[in-house]
């Protein structure tokens, strides 16, 4: 028997039929998504880790479907024949061909079980409706599985890791059964939509709008927003960075027909960032503002730039710390000093699985003397909050740092060049390494071991959990090297929009 849906399928069915019908049909319009990824690797590494908490389970290990079924049904026959009942991991069910593999069932007094439905991050409505597929599934399949509890399973922020092995107290179950139960006819009827869809010969019509964001980021919104450039074409509205619903409404209404912004009418657009990308539509390479020119020419020196590696993994890496917890584990942070000055560099990086940040919190405040301006891309949202935070690590400092704190708030690069700047090659991302491959005359992220955020938080853990080797030594130097680069290109790309200023 073919099984055509999942849970997951079911959802993304519930997000959007097209997108569906796009997984099916034409999965490669997708492009892999590292973050994603890291969200899947991360919710596979808890579901495993948290079975050690359930004594004397049962792991149906098998992978193919059928088998899976038949091994899920044995256990549950023996169950039912008076084998005492043990918790089952992975157990197999199956209703009008969807096929579910539920994370835990957990045996009740009174002869009835608990499905428990396990997410590596914070409560979700998508995570209850989850559930509601697999506790749906389950009753229809004519199993002996007397579900009377559907929950959710998510980490337990208070819990404390010691460094030990046993993570009891590691999973906070929630009671979720009311809202799960009260889903059951809405699925019913998705359930057939979904398996309707699946069978058209041709994708579905559906246009883009706030679903594509919710609950997940659509993987297809490049190909269903055609936002990359293609030969040619001069400009194509970024709809996902006017992704703000109000926005995205006000391009929405010119996509269908009017892909190309330059023919609105400048009355019709509302805020200046359309207004820039109208400019940029109309075939102007870029948008650049003396505003940002003025506002870069007048910080004064020395100009300090930091940027934090973090880690917020569900298991937590070090001693003392707690699930999800958002840890920096390494900073960059370089000084450019005067205009013509070679820069200073400073670094560190956590070497042992004890809490990094009361050193990383005394390694920075003794690399910034702060008689100067701190620059962090999205320091308003990330090294200003990180900041702030390591007061409590490292206290004799915390003037300092909660100084250092607002400095990244302040003076946020992010914000001014949003404002002020705009590439059409940026294609609405204005990521720091998007805005280097759009301006900078070689990419400074090229031959990196490590060339993202998210490869270095699966390097670090990685580099944590290896013995003193040279190997170790490598993947440090790896670490260092992409971390440092996240720096240096906010001066290169500070230095490059001067130099567009000067030029004629
Ligand atoms: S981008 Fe939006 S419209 Fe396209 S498949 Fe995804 S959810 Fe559907």
């Amino acid at each position: 028997m073919a099984f055509p849906l999942s849970k997951s399928k079911l959802q993304s069915h519930h997000q959007c039929p097209k997108k569906l019908w796009l997984e099916i049909n034409q999965p490669n319009l997708a492009p892999i998504n590292e973050v994603q990824q890291l969200i899947l690797d991360r919710g596979t590494a808890f579901g495993d880790a948290i079975r050690s908490t359930f004594s004397d389970g049962v792991l149906i290990e098998e992978k193919n479907s059928q088998k899976a079924l038949i091994e899920t049904a044995k256990w549950f026959n023996l169950f039912a024949s008076g084998e005492p009942r043990k918790p089952v991991f992975e157990a197999a069910f199956t209703y009008k061909g969807i096929i579910v593999r539920v994370d835990v069932l957990n045996p009740l007094p009174g002869g009835t079980w608990e499905l428990i439905e396990v997410k590596s991050g914070s409560l979700k409505p998508s995570h209850v409706r989850d559930a509601s597929i697999q506790a749906l599934v389950i009753e229809m399949s004519g199993t002996f599985v007397n579900l009377s509890k559907i929950s959710i399973g998510i980490p337990e922020s208070t819990f404390t890791f010691t460094g030990s092995a046993n993570i009891a107290g590691i999973l906070n179950v929630i009671d979720k059964t009311l809202e799960a139960k009260e889903l059951f006819t809405e699925i019913e009827s998705c359930i057939e939509s979904a398996l309707n869809t699946v069978v058209l010969p041709t994708v579905p019509e559906v246009s883009t709008g706030a679903h594509c964001k919710t609950p997940h980021a659509c993987g297809f919104a490049s190909h269903c927003t055609n936002t990359k450039l293609q030969p040619g074409e001069t400009f194509i509205v970024p709809v996902w960075h006017l992704s703000k619903d109000p926005l995205t409404k006000i391009v929405q209404k010119f996509l269908p027909k009017k892909r190309d912004l330059a023919a609105v009418s400048k009355s019709d657009l509302e805020t200046a960032i359309q207004l820039q990308m109208r400019e940029v539509a109309c075939g102007k390479p870029y948008y650049l503002e003396s505003a940002l020119q003025v506002f870069l020419n007048e910080q004064p020196f020395p100009r300090y730039f930091l940027d934090y590696e973090t880690n917020n993994s569900p298991l937590p890496l070090w001693v003392g710390t707690h699930p999800g917890e958002v840890i920096p584990f390494q900073f960059s942070l370089h000084v450019w000093t005067a205009p013509d000055a070679p820069l200073q560099h400073h670094e560190f990086i956590a070497t042992t699985n004890v809490d990094p940040r009361p050193a990383l919190a005394k390694a920075l405040v003794e690399a910034i003397n702060l008689v100067g301006p701190v620059f962090a891309w999205n320091g308003n949202s990330t090294e200003g909050p990180i900041t702030e935070k390591l007061c409590a690590h490292y206290p004799s400092a915390a003037a300092t740092l909660r100084q250092i704190a607002d400095s990244c708030r302040e003076n946020d690069p992010l914000r001014k060049f949003r404002q002020w700047m705009y590439f059409p090659k940026m294609a609405g991302d204005w990521g720091l390494k998007s805005i280097a491959k759009s301006i900078l005359p070689t990419n400074p992220y090229f031959g990196l071991a490590i060339k993202n955020g998210v490869d270095a938080m699966k390097g670090y853990e990685k580099y944590l959990a290896m013995l003193p080797s040279s190997n170790r030594d490598q993947l440090e130097a790896d670490l260092k090297a992409y971390c440092g680069v996240d720096t240096s290109v906010m001066i290169d790309i500070w230095k490059t929009i001067q130099r567009m200023h000067a030029s004629p």
